[in-house]
């Protein structure tokens, strides 16, 4: 394939984009060579600017569960449009949205949209800080909580000890503030709650980590985070911006039955236009103001367009009894297919998958952690990621970054992947 239009296109933006790009991870610097630009997208595919069709399991990070251009959340957004595009002032679909929204996942009775997942995990733990009069948060390492300073807190020397920045322009003020433990091991949480007794606000967590690739939590982990929880005062925040409404209606909290105090979403609640939202029961959202002294606010927040969108992807969701089934099928025939190539072809790979989320990392090991997944062989993972976009098959390009299928692929597109990753593993 050819791709002499999207690099004079990066090169055009380099100019006047930090990197070329709004976003780090599009730049290719995991793997090297240069982005693809995209011209547009329908269902399973994307169409480059050169005249390429990838198929796509990275659907915009994850929001287009339901593929690209999905006709329900295309045509409520025209019509939306139609009518203004924003006012400052509340919109009846805003209560639409977050009715069905409430209906859907446990354990929440208020909801509060935001425009990313980065506002609503750095809103929540806002939230969770005020509720309780404590200062301390309790983060995984290799879980990403978006970009807000609190969460780019690296390990140091020991998880009980303070964190420290792993990006300039976040002080060490913050960092002291963000404790370290490691995914998937009740005994270091527990270790770090011992240490900071009554001062920590909350524990946030990917109840399902997708972002060390994917990483289901062992079994009993939350259930034991939860005890660690109600036993210390510590509120649970769920980080689900990746997994809610992806894994099932009531993502994390219904699949593990678990429940959490705090509930962030990003991704597929937008339906592809900049959405985030967090909940919970009317105890804590009472907090936040107006009715409550925590404050957060946003003037482009529950804007009507991204409702409409939001509103017509979480609708189709919720009609559609199979959805979730559908999209696991679809998942482990992937799985299966890629694990025999991979075997015949005597490439040592662990695959991780949980639902629609998939990811192989290039190891032997178990992957259960941040330490686990490092362990992947980069090498081997660019050369299968080259391999796989010159064969038409768009996957994240990062080795640390999740696959998310899309409900438009077909069997066939299914089959065609598999082939290429055969043919790709003969050359690794
Ligand atoms: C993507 C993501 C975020 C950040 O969301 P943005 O919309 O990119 O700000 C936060 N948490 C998790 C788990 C994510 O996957």
């Amino acid at each position: 394939m050819i791709y002499k239009r999207s690099s004079a296109l990066f090169a055009q933006a380099e100019k006047v984009i930090p990197g070329g790009v709004n976003s780090p991870v599009r730049a290719f610097k995991g793997v090297g060579g240069t982005p693809i630009f995209v011209k547009e997208a329908k269902g399973a595919y994307l169409y480059d600017e050169d005249g390429n069709r990838l198929i796509d399991y990275i659907n915009s990070w994850g929001p287009m569960i339901l593929g690209h251009a999905y006709k329900p959340v295309v045509n409520a957004v025209i019509e939306k449009a139609k009518k203004g595009t924003s006012f400052g002032m509340p919109t009846e679909i805003e209560t639409e949205i977050a009715e069905l929204a409430v209906s859907m996942v446990p354990n929440i009775d208020k909801i509060r949209f935001v425009n990313s997942g980065t506002e609503a995990c750095m809103s929540a733990i806002r939230l969770a800080r005020g509720f309780s009069g404590k200062d301390k948060i309790i983060k995984f390492a290799g879980c990403y909580h978006g970009h807000s300073d609190s969460f780019l807190i690296e390990a140091g020397s020991g998880a009980s000890t303070f964190g420290t920045p792993n990006s300039p322009g976040v002080t060490k003020g913050t960092a002291k503030d963000t404790l370290l433990a490691r995914y998937n091991d009740i005994e270091n949480v527990t270790q770090v709650i011992e240490a900071n007794k009554n001062e920590i606000a909350c524990i946030i967590i990917e109840p399902v980590a997708g972002n060390m690739g994917c990483i289901p939590p062992k079994k009993g982990f939350l259930q034991a985070l939860r005890a660690l929880c109600d036993a210390n005062q510590i509120l649970l925040v769920f980080d689900e911006v990746m997994t809610g409404f992806r894994l099932a209606k009531g993502a994390c909290q219904e699949l593990f039955g678990v429940h959490a105090d705090i509930v962030c979403f990003g991704k597929v609640i937008g339906g592809g236009l900049p959405v985030g939202a967090f909940a919970a029961r009317s105890e804590i959202m009472n907090y936040l103001a107006p009715q409550g002294p925590v404050y957060q606010a946003g003037t482009l927040s529950g804007n009507p367009l991204a409702m409409a969108a939001g509103l017509a992807m979480l609708t189709a969701l919720d009609n559609d009894a199979d959805v979730f089934k559908r999209l696991e099928d679809k998942t482990a025939y992937l799985h299966k297919g890629m694990a025999k190539a991979l075997n015949e072809n005597n490439i040592e790979h662990t695959i991780n998958r949980i639902g629609s989320m998939i990811s192989v990392h290039f190891s032997k090991d178990e992957v259960v952690d941040f330490e686990t997944a490092a362990k992947g062989n980069n090498e081997i993972f660019k050369k299968f990621f080259h391999g796989m976009l010159k064969a038409g098959v768009y996957i994240a390009p990062s080795a640390f970054e999740t696959w998310f299928l899309t409900d438009a692929l077909s069997y066939q597109d299914l089959d065609f992947t598999i082939a290429a990753i055969a043919d790709v593993a003969k050359t690794l």
